[in-house]
Parts: C-alpha cells; sequence; structure tokens
C-alpha cells in the first residue's frame, strides 16, 4: 500500500529521477510494478498516476513492444559492451513519446564494467531517458548506482492478501474451491503472488470440473497432512524406528518433498515445544508434549534445524533424510551429561569393577549380530568401560507419578508370556523380575518397576545387547510398545526421595569431583540416580545424570 502510494506520488509530482530501483523477492511483482510505471511515465494523458491503458503506448508496453522501452535481462546481458549499447540509446529522444524506458531485470547480475558503464550514463543523464531496475538483491547494486537512483521496496504480501486476491479470483472465475484449499494454496506460495496462482492453476487443472478440496489440495501440493506428521514426530521422539520407516517410504512413493515435510515437522516441533513451555496443549498435541522430555525435545528440534541445511545441500534427499532423522531418532533419551559424570565417577569410585554373571554372558556372546559390540568375555573382568558408556545411555528411563502408575495395567496376560519367556531365555533376570511389578501403559509400553536389590540385573540390562534381547522377547509376546526399567520398591518414588534429591543435588554442586565437571561444562545437576549399592557402596554415594 505504502509502495503504491510512493509510486503514485512520484508520477504526480512529475520530478522523474533517471533510475528507479524495484527490489523484492521472486515473484512479488517487481517486473509488473515496474511497467506500470513505465505506463504512467508515457501515457498519451501525461505523466500520470493513473495510465490510461488504452493509449497506444500503453497498449504497447502491455503487449512488450514499445520502441520506447527496453526490457533487458541482466541475467543474460551483462557485458560492459551491452551496458554502452545502452548508454548510446539512452541518447536519443523516442519519436513519439516522453522518454525512453530501459527495464533491466536481474540487475545484481550485471558486470562490473556494465556498471561502471551505466554509472557514466546516470552521473550526466540524458533528460528523456529512463532506467528501471528490478533485483532481487539491491545489496548487490553498487553504491554508486544505488545513490542516484530512487529505490521502491516491494513487501512481501502478508498471506491473507493472497488469500482474499485468490477468493476473488475463483469468484470471478467460477472456480469451485474450499476456503482451506485457498488458504493452503496462499501458504504454499509463501508470499509470491505469482507462485500462488500458478498453483491455483494447477490444481483448477487437475480437478477438472470437480470442486477443489483441501484434501485433494494437500495431495497435489505434497503438503504432508497432519496426522502423517503428528505419527512422524512421535516416531522420532519416541525412537520408534518401525514406524519412522514406514512412514519415510509413505513419504517419498507419494514423491513428496523432502525439505517441505522437515520444515512441516519443524513447525510441529515448535508446537510442542510450545506446550511443554506453556505446560498446556492441544488435544492432538497432548499426549506428545506430556511425553517427552524438554530436554529431548529441544536437542531433537537443535538437530533438525542441521539436518534441514544438510537436506537442502544433498543431491540424494532420500538418503540425507533417512539418515538424519535416524540419528536423531536413535538418541537416548537421557541428559548427555551422564556419559561424562559417570566417567569422573569410573575413575574414583571403588566400585566401578562389577562382576557380571557369567553364565549369561556367555550366552550373549553368541547371540551378538556384529562384531561391533565386542564384550570382552571373562567372568572377572568388566566390560570395557567405554562401550558401556555408550550403550548405558540407551536404556529410556522414565519418571512417572503415583496416579498414573496406577492406571497401568498389571493384570495383562501379555505380562505373564513375557515372564515365562524371560526365565527361560534369560534365567537370572526372570528370576529379577518375579519380584519385580511389571505393568502396560495405555500406549501399550512395558513398564518394569526394579527392586533395589536388583542391582546386577539392573546393571546387566543397560547394556545395549541385552536391552535389546529383552525387547525382543517382548514383541514375540506381543508386547509392541517399549520397555521402560524404573526403579524404586514398588516403582513409585515418594515425595520424601524428591526432597531429598533437591539436597543431594546441592551437595553434588559442592563436590570436587562433580563440581569440577559441572562449572567447566557449564552444566546442571539434573538427576540423581540412585544405584541402590548394598554392601559395595556404603549407601549414600550415587550416580549423577
Ligand atoms: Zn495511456
Amino acid at each position: 500500500e505504502a509502495l503504491v502510494r510512493a509510486l503514485k506520488n512520484t508520477l504526480a509530482s512529475k520530478k522523474i529521477h533517471p533510475a528507479y530501483i524495484f527490489s523484492g523477492i521472486r515473484g512479488i511483482g517487481k517486473t509488473t510494478v515496474a511497467r506500470i510505471f513505465a505506463k504512467g511515465l508515457n501515457c498519451e494523458s501525461g505523466i500520470t498516476p493513473k495510465p490510461c491503458n488504452k493509449c497506444s503506448s500503453c497498449r504497447e508496453i502491455t503487449g512488450s513492444y514499445s520502441l520506447a522501452m527496453m526490457e533487458i535481462d541482466g541475467a543474460t546481458h551483462t557485458s560492459a559492451d551491452e551496458a554502452r549499447l545502452l548508454a548510446d540509446i539512452a541518447k536519443y529522444t523516442p519519436a513519439r513519446d516522453r522518454f525512453r524506458i530501459f527495464l533491466i531485470d536481474e540487475v545484481h547480475m550485471l558486470s562490473k564494467a556494465a556498471f561502471n558503464a551505466l554509472l557514466k550514463t546516470l552521473e550526466e543523464p540524458p533528460p528523456q531517458a529512463v532506467f528501471l531496475f528490478a533485483t532481487t538483491e539491491p545489496h548487490k547494486i553498487p553504491e554508486t548506482i544505488d545513490s542516484r537512483s530512487y529505490h521502491f521496496r516491494l513487501k512481501r504480501i502478508t498471506e491473507e492478501m493472497i488469500y482474499s486476491y485468490l477468493k476473488g479470483i475463483s469468484e470471478k472465475e467460477s472456480i469451485a474451491i474450499d476456503d482451506e484449499a485457498l488458504r493452503l494454496v496462499a501458504r504454499y506460495g509463501e508470499g509470491s503472488m505469482r507462485d500462488s496462482l500458478t498453483i491455483l492453476d494447477r490444481l483448477v487443472s487437475y480437478a477438472g470440473l470437480d470442486k477443489i478440496t483441501e484434501n485433494m489440495a494437500s495431495a497435489v501440493l505434497g503438503v504432508v497432512n497432519r496426522d502423517f506428521l503428528l505419527k512422524s514426530a512421535r516416531a522420532i521422539l519416541f525412537n520408534d524406528m518401525k514406524t519412522l520407516y514406514n512412514l519415510l517410504n509413505q513419504l517419498f512413493e507419494r514423491g513428496d518433498d523432502p525439505e517441505r515435510f522437515l520444515a512441516d515437522l519443524m513447525a510441529l516441533m515448535r508446537e510442542i515445544l510450545r506446550g511443554k513451555a506453556i505446560g498446556e496443549a492441544s488435544e492432538e498435541l497432548s499426549q506428545i508434549v506430556t511425553k517427552v522430555s524438554m530436554e529431548d525435545l529441544l536437542r531433537a528440534m537443535d538437530l533438525m534445524v542441521s539436518s534441514a541445511q544438510r537436506l537442502k545441500q544433498s543431491l540424494d534427499q532420500r538418503v540425507v533424510l533417512e539418515l538424519e532423522l535416524t540419528k536423531i531418532a536413535s538418541l537416548p533419551s537421557i541428559v548427555p551429561i551422564d556419559k561424562i559424570v559417570k566417567l569422573v565417577e569410573e575413575s574414583e569410585s571403588p566400585f566401578n569393577s562389577e562382576i557380571l554373571f557369567k553364565g549369561e554372558e556367555d550366552k550373549e556372546e553368541k547371540r551378538e549380530e556384529s562384531g561391533e559390540q565386542k564384550q570382552i568375555v571373562d567372568g572377572e573382568t568388566e566390560k570395557a568401560v567405554s562401550e558401556e558408556l555408550s550403550f548405558s545411555a540407551l536404556i529410556p528411563f522414565k519418571r512417572i507419578d503415583d496416579e498414573e502408575a496406577m492406571s497401568y495395567d498389571s493384570k495383562n496376560p501379555k505380562i505373564e508370556r513375557f515372564k515365562e519367556a524371560v526365565s527361560e531365555e534369560l534365567p537370572l533376570v526372570g528370576n529379577a523380575f518375579e519380584k519385580s511389578q511389571l505393568s502396560i501403559d495405555p500406549d501399550g509400553n512395558l513398564h518394569i518397576f526394579m527392586q533395589s536389590s536388583s542391582a546386577t540385573v539392573m546393571k546387566y540390562l543397560k547394556e545395549l545387547q541385552n536391552f535389546k534381547k529383552l525387547q525382543e522377547i517382548a514383541s514375540k509376546v506381543g508386547i509392541a510398545g517399549s520397555i521402560l526399567l524404573e526403579k524404586g520398591e514398588n516403582g513409585f518414588d515418594g515425595k520424601e526421595q524428591e526432597k531429598e534429591e533437591i539436597q543431594e543435588k546441592d551437595e553434588y554442586k559442592t563436590k570436587p569431583a562433580t563440581s569440577n565437571f559441572i562449572s567447566a561444562f557449564d552444566g546442571e545437576v539434573m538427576k540423581i540416580v540412585r544405584k541402590n549399592y548394598t554392601s559395595e557402596s556404603g549407601g549414600d554415594d550415587g550416580e549423577l545424570e
């Protein structure tokens, strides 16, 4: 609006500059505006903000065959010679028209020499010559040219403006289209009227005589629908690889744009973050918002930003998208400082050498799928520390409140079958599970509340391949969700312990072993996880996360 006023004022004042710059994003209508401006300059009715569109000059400009106006593509005519030629032509007054107008599109593409040639003309402008420069990158125009030009900045039009314009058009041309579909088109045009119109055209020719619905529009535009996005977000945040790969397959089969998908996914993540931050969420998001931790969410979003960058630069977008999302989805859902603090502890705590049970280890060795996770099989030797560190963090560990836990289903027949299968395949673990409480939550996840006396089994299960084995058994008996190991006699940590924990966190801030790390990494004590060592540990040593 402001721009239109500026244009009109310029024309109404009849004070004409030798050069005008029209800048703005691609498709915003720079050359269109420049042409209207040219009409206003040369209209037979005089320099006017309202060109008549009927006189020969106006009609010639509309049809691009005006002798007084030359349109030059700056991207292909970049040489100094061509610019000099223009400068020569500029000296001649047109026979009929008021001004000789040069419209140079993509002017920033001109060579330096060409700009210099133009500059000479602009320094001593022939009175009847007007240069109109259209560009998406005004900062690339040399200062010397810019300072001699009047600059019109074309602002991105809002989605709402595009929407109402499209609505007007579809009413005028009796296009049968849903309001939601129109909004989708407007959003998809990303501020470009031209792109929006092209999209609308595409939809019209696709729909034929049918009404264009939102579903049809999103299918044609490759907009991944909401449900699909929600499923993807869940799969990524809750480490569900199988679903994730399923969804990605669908995405590529449909031929959707991976970049667009990732962008939409990130927008959804922001919604989830907002829900998490303010503590409320729409019904469709509430489940994710409750289950995901702030740390996991922020980290996933961080990684997505760099993924988007990598995706943009890659030639094989399918591979990159799969790779990036797999990486994010396989992140351990535990705060990474865990590893660091653990390293300190390992180095100075007396109970860092733990005895694993020998019989189980031998079996596990045979079950290993690859040599990557080599295990040192020796009843006396503990597993290499570094391996331990990299795997232990993979076990999802969740806190739940009492009420929630009460609602879990502990009578599910699958649990009995699971226990039986575990006893058969991993007798020691099975034995420990006999003393534990197992239940299945409404999402199908299996919660195992380990007793504190089962520390050795816990430790054993914290190793990736052992945990994997457990998951295999679970899925064999029909438990589709994740396995969540929890600590506590009954799985319920009371308020008392919370208080204790706060005290302990403060203590850890001052302990030399941890305080150095906390300050070195600018960290926080997030959570203290008790190892519940009975005899060896002396009782009051905990483990930090
Ligand atoms: Zn006219």
